[in-house]
């Protein structure tokens, strides 16, 4: 396989490093790692420049022409990200990564027409509400109830770490439909809009200061029958086909801003002298060498996808490595800075204006979203090895 990037390529390269020049407001620049999905406000911005990228034909660029992206080659997503390197990711990352290429497989043409360009432009942003207070890792035990009544589901229950709940306008959920039926079946998966009368939001405060997370209350929610997404009672299949976008795809852009947040690393180790310490710089081999095989395993699989093929299970070794190497990384980090890594944001005395340690505190929670380290092992084991079942 060549990596070197063609001449046609490059220029690609160049025409986004010119328009992101041009168009990335100020405001914006520089902040890839600490642009907040907790501030109101802040993801205000992040819409308004999600919204200009979409409209330059920059968001969704793998999605085939028919739905708004350009059916662009892998190489040139991996171009975009890297060129991003400096700028905030989108903001609906929920909605391009993992409902939209759902819907363009599961949806109906109406729910196709209806959503797909606002998710594109993020003038609808999504979450996703999935987990419960008690279906987490196994997710197939959610509780969340929806009865047919007319023309509507009525919808009562709760959801809980719903990421951007609070700033969201609608939210792709799992409800329970038929509470008879074996645990993952009866279960499906709705499109909730989410100024729907008996809808309530609650922050949720994490580790890092920030409330992105929430917990959702549904409480007599009526939602149109069209807002099915596949076959009634079905939803888990569906579930289970947005959930390895989510492994798959994102974990792809993740390791772009593993690979930036490397470089940063770097810069750090040479701004404190640490660039001689044989310890240091073992540690950075290993991290390096560790992005190299997430960068290949990444480029396989999604070259598998847009060879019109489905992730698969092997989607969960990439997030299972990823998230080690995202630990590992802030580890090291705030290794190098010693004890005023522990200073945030705000304080004239944090180093690099604390992002070290706001990285360190959120990449606890790498190993737990988008599937528990134990669970993917789980997976790989069952599924990729073809272990006996636990
Ligand atoms: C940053 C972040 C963002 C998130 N965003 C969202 C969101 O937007 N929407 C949403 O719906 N959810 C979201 N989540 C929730 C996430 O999907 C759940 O936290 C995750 O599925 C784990 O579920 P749980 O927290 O209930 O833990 P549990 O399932 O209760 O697990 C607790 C521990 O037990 C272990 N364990 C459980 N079962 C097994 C088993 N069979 N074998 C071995 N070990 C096991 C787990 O690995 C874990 O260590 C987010 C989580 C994080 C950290």
């Amino acid at each position: 396989m060549n990596f070197d990037f063609s001449e046609r390529e490059e220029g690609f390269r160049k025409d986004v490093r010119a328009w992101l020049e041009q168009n990335l407001p100020d405001d914006l620049r520089g902040r890839a790692f600490a642009a907040s999905r907790a501030d109101v406000e802040e993801v205000r911005r992040l819409r308004a420049w999600q919204k200009t990228m979409a409209e330059a034909g920059y968001v969704g660029m793998d999605w085939p022409r028919e739905f708004g992206g350009r059916g662009a080659p892998i190489t040139e997503m991996v171009i975009l990200y890297q060129e991003m390197a400096e700028s905030p990711q989108i903001v609906n990352r929920g909605g391009v990564s993992m409902l939209g290429p759902t819907l363009m497989k599961l949806g109906t043409p109406e729910q196709q027409r209806r959503f797909l360009p606002r998710i594109l432009t993020a003038e609808d942003l999504w979450c996703q509400g999935f987990s419960e207070p008690n279906a987490g890792s196994d997710l197939a035990n959610l509780q969340t109830r929806a009865v047919l009544d007319g023309d509507h589901f009525v919808v009562n229950g709760q959801k809980v770490w719903t990421s951007m709940g609070h700033v969201a306008d609608w939210c792709f959920l799992l409800v329970r439909t038929d509470p008879t039926a074996a645990k993952h079946k009866g279960i499906s998966f709705l499109l909730v809009d989410m100024k729907t009368p008996g809808i309530t939001v609650r922050p949720l405060r994490q580790i890092t200061g920030e409330a992105e997370f929430n917990e959702t209350f549904f409480d007599n929610v009526r939602v149109p029958k069209e807002n099915l997404v596949g076959t009634l009672n079905e939803g888990w299949s569906v579930a289970i086909t947005t959930l390895a976008y989510e492994r798959d795809l994102l974990t792809f852009v993740r390791h772009i801003s593993l690979r930036n947040a490397l470089h940063r690393l770097v810069k750090l180790v040479q701004a404190r002298g640490r660039n001689t310490d044989p310890v240091v710089r073992q540690k950075i081999a290993e991290l390096w060498i560790g992005e190299q095989a997430l960068a290949l395993n990444g480029y396989r699989s999604l070259t598998k996808i847009l060879r019109g093929g489905a992730p698969g299970p092997e989607g969960s070794t990439s997030k299972l490595f990823w998230s080690q190497l995202d630990q590992e990384l802030a580890l090291t980090a705030t290794q190098v800075i010693g004890p005023y890594s522990q200073i945030a944001e705000g304080s004239a005395w944090a180093p690099d204006h604390g992002q070290w340690q706001f990285y360190e505190l959120l990449a606890r929670g790498s190993g737990i979203r988008a599937g528990t380290t134990e669970i993917l092992r789980n997976i790989l084991g069952e599924r990729v090895l073809g272990l006996p079942k636990d």
